[in-house]
């Protein structure tokens, strides 16, 4: 199998298997538990954290670990506007956000909240003066992903926290940096944010895990009521399994991270010039500014029938987050691009494993393709 689609997910890596197989084997106690095995598991737990905090560059205080990137995000957006309750119901976003972002956006419109979508251009960007001129008085909240998860485009937030600044509206800046993290360089006190989402299972740890970057000093209120586990903000007893794996895979991406992204770089860009080479007509809607996310278009070629073919060979790639029945994903549409571009879209992407061979491979099989289907 060539696997190609690690922005959807990402094969667990030994290293988090192993931490995770130590904890719920060994390691297994309650880090609430006062014996010496809980305390052990307290102190992991604490180490754990630590390495997380330094992987995002930021103090172990300010991370709380939760289940999922979609929690995490809905967990910020909600308690940014219950801070903001009596200062606006403004809020700034984009159109190409994860539906873990657009869908409680959507809910919280229909309570009476605005909502304005800033809408990328051709080539899936967001410009900072986009976010200048959509802020007001009443904003109360600007939630911008870092990198998009169809387009593999790096947004602005950095200028959009600074834009928030100078017109001293009263926004927190929120991030969803589920794509982000650990493939493109950045803190969260060097993007000027508040509140930041990232999410295990696209770096390597298994899926149901997460975090939220909570600046020190903001005062968030509990995503749960329960015990007093992560400060009391986000109780229920600690997956320590599920958080020493996401430390592991943290580990193992910052000893090797320069390396990491240059092998992604170079495989993408491997694939992007032999597909051109290959297949002249083919279209790339984004080479991505990040290094292991790009977008791809073989007009006239429906994405679902291409992946569907491409399974069938073996390959994993992904017609975007919501392709469905001859609708092109709302990402890929948000840029404007012709109807016959989007309707073959698809993202391809990168891990540090991934070869220039399996990029070979998907040429290969979309020109078979592309030679054997008549395009509509
Ligand atoms: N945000 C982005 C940009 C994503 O790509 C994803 C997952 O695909 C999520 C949020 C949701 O993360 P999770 O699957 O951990 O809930």
């Amino acid at each position: 199998m060539i696997y190609l689609d690690n922005a959807a997910t990402t094969r667990v890596r030994p290293e988090a298997a192993q931490a995770a197989l130590e904890v719920m084997t060994r390691d297994f106690g309650n880090p609430s538990t006062r014996y010496a095995l809980g305390t052990a598991a307290a102190e992991r737990l604490a180490a754990d954290r630590a390495v997380v905090a330094q992987a995002l560059g930021c103090r172990a205080e300010e991370v709380v670990f939760t289940s999922c990137g979609t929690e995490g995000d809905n967990w910020a957006i909600r308690a940014t506007l219950e801070l903001g309750k009596r200062k606006g119901k403004h809020i700034v976003t984009t159109a190409i956000e994860h539906s873990a972002v657009l869908e409680p956006l959507r809910h919280l419109a229909a309570q009476g909240y605005e909502v304005t979508y800033l809408r990328p251009d051709r080539n899936g960007h967001i410009s900072p003066a986009q976010v200048e001129g959509a802020l007001r008085p009443d904003t109360v909240l600007v939630s911008m992903m870092l990198v998009n998860n169809e387009l593999g485009t790096l947004l602005p937030v950095r200028e959009a926290a600074e834009a928030v600044r100078r017109s001293g509206c009263p926004a927190l800046v929120h991030t969803d940096a589920v794509q982000g993290f650990l493939k493109v360089p950045f803190t969260p006190e060097g993007l000027g944010v508040d509140l930041l989402t990232l999410s295990g299972h696209k770096i390597g740890a298994p899926k149901g895990i997460g975090a939220l970057y909570i600046r020190r000093g903001l005062k968030l209120r509990p995503l749960l009521f329960g015990g007093g586990q992560e400060g009391g903000l986000r109780p229920g007893t600690e997956p320590t399994a599920q958080i020493a794996a996401l430390a592991a895979a943290c580990r193992v991406w910052m000893d090797h991270r320069e390396e990491y992204t240059e092998r992604m770089k170079v495989v993408k860009d491997h694939f992007l010039s032999s597909l051109q080479a290959a297949l002249p007509r083919a279209v790339v809607v984004s080479p991505g500014d990040a290094p292991h996310i790009c977008a791809v278009s073989l007009p006239g070629y429906p994405s679902e029938m291409l992946v569907r073919e491409l399974s069938d060979r073996g390959i994993c790639v992904s017609a975007g987050s919501a392709c469905r029945r001859g609708k092109p994903s709302y990402v890929f549409a948000a840029t404007g691009r012709p109807k016959t571009e989007l309707l073959g879209t698809l993202r391809v992407s990168f891990s540090p494993e991934s070869t220039p061979e399996e990029a070979d491979a998907l040429v290969s099989a979309l020109e078979e393709i592309a030679q054997s289907r008549v395009s509509l």
